[in-house]
């Protein structure tokens, strides 16, 4: 018996032993295994194919499958990936046990009687010949790989797998073991085609001999029939139209989407198999038998139940969880809820849409998930009408199927980063499929039915709250999900991160422990970010080589990782965590920025030279941050005696701001006061202490005005070493969002007007 490995379930081909497969998919379930294939268990998987159509669990899985290697795996342009798969052995199944969303069992090699049955070989060797040569859709392709076989077992695997016979009838040669069995078997198909291609010849001449034209084509066409017929080709018009209405029947939908797609049924029926039409028929019915019309999960009713599945899966984010709890204990005190639309918001990596994901998992919902970043078309969400070439439904209905009932939880990312243009205005399109009056009734252009929307629970994500369109914004209950510091991602590696990345890399606590110093030196050289995603890959990368070590050098069983081993396992450090040791000077003040990486100090230098009173501006600054620097400098010079500044300065220079660090965006107006600073640092000829920042907007009074993304602010700046920092008044209720092991290293000043910081900077010298 051999170790466990992870299970790759396929409906619609077999792989046989020393045959290669090619396979293309785009679901994120077989990604996910093929992952952790990859990385784990050196690209070995089982393979089965389930008994019936009905899937596969514990009850009624297959006894026999394929033990397969992967040998290729690239991503293909149309966004799907590509794996190729080596068959090894047969072997049989056992111990199987449902691994998170996996199967994993063990198998061991299974003992095939007669391989060395000469005459049977030699006599599917005749056989195969003849079909070779009679049967004109089977190519001899296998006649090269014939040598490489020397007993009946590879000979029956190596015809079964080039056999031009459905799905249904190879996965019989799969699960027989007596290759006795299987040669007679194959001898059989083959000579049944072969009888069959006989007959369609003699038909065929007959034909050529005696008909009309039509009476030609009537023949034809039972020949096509009988084709179709033998070789089990589903495709057959007649048949499907049987089948799908029975299937039709059976149907879980409203009368009025029956009665349509009846219709569409009848249109089908009679259409002429050449018609151009036939195939977008197809297609549209092909939809509206796949919509869960009808199809509900339970929602779990045991609160504590959710609440435990939301702290194992995140750290923290108490908001999003309360909000979820609150939802459900008022649903179960009322019969009909609707669902509320929440709107996490916040940097990239802090774990908003894993915790979607994870409350559709608390509440046994199955996922839909969406992005709308860049897209300008409404048709990418209501769908293109019918008559449109290449039509098709809009991306909610596109999520309801793939999720597969009717009250998923539905994720739409990027809900900030749509555009509108002439081609229409996504958002208002949006509004109409989260407006809780309209979307019982939501009509989207291609399915032209109307669907119930209104039992899903929407989460959308943004990166920022200002740039989701008013309209939006307005029906959503925005839940602010801010930077972690580098303490709250230690924490979250410890007690997430890390046991997650054990686990999927088949190791255990025994075997690897990291100290807290060593995860520390991840999160500050080795990633830069204001959640953790890179994080989590740093983690992975680190286990990675571990595993490899302990399998390659078997005397060592248990690493602990210390901060000095950090190096040799991820190479020299990425990030140089800079203490602010530069020296003070004039005319340089650090100001503070929000940007996708977490919050930044962002340090403003201005200069001048002989001149007319000209300002020059340098650093890409945003029309905002230009329209500070022009009100900045405009204050200064109403104010010249209170600064104690010569206004002869103005008429002899020139004057340059400059915003230097690259990376980051230069809009908005929170940097007024640092810029005032730092003219008022260069008028005066004093410095300012370089472990000072500020935020605020100033007026052309000289009032402050309130920020946003303070607590990122702040944290980058602790992080970069600020001691003191001046934020407006408006904004000291923001404080209490800030951790208390930042709050205590930093001292902060709130400041109402600008003589204020004048005052506490440069008042005292
Ligand atoms: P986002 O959608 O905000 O860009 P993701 O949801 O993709 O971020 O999160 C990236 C990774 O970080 C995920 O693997 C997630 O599990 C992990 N993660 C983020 N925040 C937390 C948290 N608070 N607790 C545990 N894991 C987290």
């Amino acid at each position: 018996m051999n170790e466990k490995l992870l299970v790759l379930i396929i409906n619609d081909m077999v792989i046989f032993p020393n045959n290669e497969v090619r396979i293309e998919y785009d679901n994120t379930y077989d990604k996910a295994m093929i992952d952790i294939v990859e990385k784990i268990d050196d690209g070995l998987m089982l393979i089965v194919n389930p008994i019936n159509d009905d899937g596969v669990d514990l009850t009624s899985f297959p006894k026999y499958g394929t033990l397969g290697r992967l040998k290729l795996k690239m991503s293909v342009p149309n966004g799907k990936t590509r794996i190729v798969i080596e068959g090894i052995d047969r072997v049989e199944i056992s111990g199987i046990e449902e691994d998170g969303n996996f199967f994993k069992a063990s198998y061991s090699q299974v003992n095939i009687p007669n391989t060395d049955n000469k005459d049977y070989f030699n006599i599917l060797i005749k056989s195969l010949e003849r079909y070779i040569s009679k049967v004109p859709y089977m190519g001899n392709a296998i006649m090269s790989q014939l040598n490489n076989v020397d007993n009946l077992n590879d000979l029956c695997d190596l015809i079964a797998s080039f056999l031009p016979i459905n799905y249904e009838e190879k996965k019989k040669y799969i699960t027989t073991i007596d290759p006795l069995v299987r040669a007679k078997d194959l001898i059989e198909d083959m000579n049944r085609d072969l009888k069959f291609v006989e007959l369609e010849q003699r038909i065929e001449s007959e034909v050529e001999k005696e008909l009309d034209a039509t009476q030609k084509e009537y023949f034809l066409r039972e020949k096509i029939k009988q084709i179709q017929k033998e070789i089990g080709d589903e495709g057959n018009k007649d048949n499907e139209v049987e089948r799908l209405n029975k299937k039709l029947s059976k149907l879980k939908c409203n009368s009025k989407v029956k009665e349509k797609i009846k219709r569409e049924l009848d249109r089908y029926d009679s259409l002429n198999s050449n018609s151009p039409e036939l195939g977008m028929v197809r297609e549209y019915l092909d939809w509206m038998f796949n919509l869960p019309w009808n199809n509900y999960t339970k929602d779990t009713e045991d609160l504590v139940k959710v609440k435990s599945i939301l702290d194992s899966s995140h750290y923290a984010l108490e908001e999003v969880k309360d909000r979820i709890l609150e939802y459900l204990a008022v649903k179960q005190n009322t019969n009909n809820l609707r669902s509320p639309i929440l709107c996490l918001v916040g940097p990239p990596g802090v774990g908003k849409t894993s915790l979607a994901i994870s409350i559709a998992k608390s509440l046994n919902r199955k996922v839909a998930k969406i992005s709308v970043g860049g897209i300008n078309d409404e048709a990418e969400i209501v769908g293109h009408r019918r008559t449109y070439i290449g039509a098709n439904p809009g991306r909610i209905i596109q999520g309801i199927r793939k999720a597969g009932t009717t009250n998923p939880v539905f994720i739409i990312d990027e809900i900030d980063k749509m555009t509108k243009d002439i081609k229409g205005d996504p958002a208002s399109s949006l509004l109409e499929v989260l407006d809780p009056e309209q979307n019982n009734k939501f009509s989207d252009h291609y399915i032209e039915e109307e669907f119930d929307l209104s039992k899903v629970m929407f989460i959308a994500t943004a990166n920022y709250v200002e740039q989701i369109p008013y309209e939006l914004r307005d029906r959503l209950e925005i839940i602010n999900i801010s930077s972690y510091t580098e303490y709250e991602k230690l924490d979250i590696a410890k007690t997430h991160l890390i046991p997650k990345e054990l686990e999927q890399h088949g190791l255990t606590s025994l075997q690897v422990q990291v100290e807290d110093e060593a995860i520390l030196t991840l999160i500050r050289n080795y990633t830069k970010e204001a959640g953790v995603r890179e994080l989590e890959r740093v983690i992975a990368t680190l286990f990675r080589k571990i595993v490899k070590k302990l399998l390659l050098e078997k005397d060592i069983v248990f690493y602990n990782i210390d901060n000095s081993m950090i190096e040799d396992f991820l190479g020299k450090k990425k990030f140089v965590y800079m203490e602010n040791s530069n020296e003070d000077e004039v005319g340089v003040v650090n100001g503070m920025a929000y940007t996708v990486f977490g919050g930044d100090i962002l340090p403003i230098e201005a200069n001048m030279f002989k001149g007319k009173g000209n300002l020059i501006l340098t650093g890409s600054l945003g029309d905002v941050m230009q329209e500070s620097c022009h009100i900045a400098l405009d204050y200064i010079k109403s104010n010249m005696e209170l600064f104690g500044i010569d206004s002869k300065i103005f008429d002899k220079n020139d004057i340059h701001i400059h915003v230097p660090e690259g990376a980051v965006n230069k809009d908005g107006p929170s940097a007024g006061i640092t810029i005032t600073t730092t003219l008022v640092s260069l008028f005066t000829n004093k410095k300012v202490d370089k472990t000072i920042a500020m935020t605020g907007e100033i007026t052309l009074r000289g009032k402050v005005l309130g920020i946003g993304g303070l607590k990122e602010k702040v944290i980058g700046a602790h992080r970069a070493g600020i001691k003191t920092i001046y934020i407006p008044h408006e904004n000291e209720k923001d404080l209490d969002d800030i951790p208390n092991e930042v709050k205590q290293d930093i001292n902060f000043i709130t400041v109402d007007k600008y003589n204020d910081v004048f005052n506490s900077i440069f008042g005292g010298e």
